[in-house]
């Protein structure tokens, strides 16, 4: 690195950090990536680690390999704490770091509308170890039902609730579905796995509520072949360590579970409240920060907010969706923008160009929404595959993961099966 180049500080090694810091290698300036984690998460097969299917090395790339021969870019392992926007500088937990271009990728995590009590009996999937933690309540439920001689317990063991039916809520019931049904066939004694009662609870009229109605019909379907329950136009109002209550209409009801798993609200990380504080400027309702068309601060040119965190509506009017594609292609385009300002070049706001949604179900079994081409079933799975792998890249592992995938098409096994974490024993039957 020289000495006196443009320094330009990244925090965030997701989708949007990675790819802005990626894209910035032929820049004449000097990157820092700074992440608390020493590796970039492929946020979207999460549920696939949290049901077994993959195992967490399969997900993550340490960022320093992926960056190992960029010259110009140093990563940090660090957790940013504060932005002092008037001295540009990034408070460390354990230090600072100056900067003259910001960008901001923090991302976002889960919320519980107010009830943050809830998040004990109820956790949320957003990192590795969401996943590991999911996996183990929901393998360990099982193994109590196994030994649990009561049947009102019995029957709270085996019902698994499951509350947000956008696409990490359905992934989730879909994955459920099979394990109850075929992984989990024939692995216990006094049980029957596909007795297992999987309720999806969804505040919205139908599932997949941001897609085109027939593809919400199409993935009820799915759902519902797997065994799983769904109870749209409900709303949670209560959640313990054993119950779950919710309410349609006029109707409550308190339905006993002892695994409850949130995939609903979604909350912009906490460093962009702090940093609106401290630049003066506005967040919306979902903490996400309100930027300009060209992704800056307002009245800091010299600071992007990009990805989740990011509240951009000049396109369309509305916030664009907290989804990996807004993200990557807006790293890229900060990245470009900076190219172009260092030269002294003009640059033009950012456009999103949308290639789609999709959501998988379960084992052949998924929608796409691809510019007016609606698909369903095995011909949606298959792009579903397809688009992830070549999105997963950057991973050495890819072929690993392609045949994991292969196996359990073929065998339905989940071989990630492990049951890991704090001691969980004794079982508190
Ligand atoms: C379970 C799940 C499933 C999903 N499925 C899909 C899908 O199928 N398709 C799709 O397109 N999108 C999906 N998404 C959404 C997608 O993953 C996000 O939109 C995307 O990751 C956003 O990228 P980002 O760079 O803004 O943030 P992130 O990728 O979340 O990256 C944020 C980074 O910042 C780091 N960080 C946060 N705070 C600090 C701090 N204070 N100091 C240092 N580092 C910090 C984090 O460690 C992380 O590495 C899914 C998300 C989840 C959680």
């Amino acid at each position: 690195m020289m000495a006196g180049q443009h320094r330009v500080v990244i925090i965030g090694g997701g989708f949007g950090g990675l790819s802005a810091a990626l894209k910035l290698k032929r820049v004449p300036v000097q990157v820092t990536l700074i992440d608390r984690c020493n590796y970039h998460l492929f946020q979207p097969l999460l549920y696939q680690v949290a049901t077994g299917s993959l195992s967490p090395a399969n997900i993550a790339e340490p960022l320093r390999n992926i960056l190992k021969r960029h010259q110009n870019t140093r990563v940090l392992l660090a957790e940013a704490t504060q932005i002092d926007v008037a001295n540009r500088r990034v408070v460390l937990s354990d230090g600072s770091i100056d900067y003259d271009t910001l960008i901001v990728a923090t991302g976002s995590s889960h919320q519980y509308f107010g009830h943050d009590e809830w998040e004990k009996f109820a956790p949320g999937l957003k990192t590795i170890e969401d996943a590991t933690d999911m996996r183990r309540r929901i393998l360990l439920a099982f193994e109590a039902a196994e030994r649990e001689p009561d049947p009102a317990k019995l029957r709270a063991w085996m019902t698994f609730v499951i509350v947000g039916a956008g696409p990490t809520g359905a992934e989730l019931a879909g994955a459920l579905g099979e394990i109850a049904n075929d992984t989990l066939r024939h692995n216990f004694r006094d049980i029957d796995p596909a007795q297992a009662r999987i309720i999806l609870v969804e505040g919205a009229g139908r599932v997949l509520p941001p897609y085109p109605p027939q593809l919400s019909e199409a993935a009820r379907r799915m759902l519902v072949h797997l065994g799983v329950i769904i109870r749209t136009g409900a709303s949670v109002i209560d959640i313990q360590e054993r119950s779950v209550t919710i309410r349609e209409g006029d109707h409550t009801e308190e339905i006993p579970t002892r695994t409850i798993l949130w995939a609903a609200g979604v909350l912009g990380s906490a460093l962009g409240r702090l940093l609106c504080q401290q630049a003066g400027v506005p967040h919306d309702k979902a903490g996400r920060v309100i930027v300009e068309p060209d992704l800056s601060v307002p009245g800091h040119p010299e600071i992007f907010v990009i990805g989740d965190l990011a509240n951009y509506s000049h396109q369309t009017g509305q916030p664009l969706p907290g989804v990996a594609q807004p993200a990557i292609q807006q790293g890229r385009y900060v990245a470009n923008l900076l190219a172009r300002r260092l030269r002294g070049k003009q640059t033009r706001p950012f456009h999103y160009f949308d290639k789609g949604n999709m959501a998988t179900i379960g084992r052949g079994a998924a929608v796409a929404d691809l510019h007016g081409l609606r698909l369903a079933g095995l011909p949606a799975w298959l792009i579903w595959i397809f688009i992830h792998l070549l999105y997963i890249v950057q991973f050495q592992n890819r072929l690993l993961i392609m045949l994991q995938w292969a196996w359990l098409y073929i065998s339905y096994d989940r071989s990630a099966r492990l049951i890991t974490g704090e001691n969980p024993l004794p079982l508190d039957l």
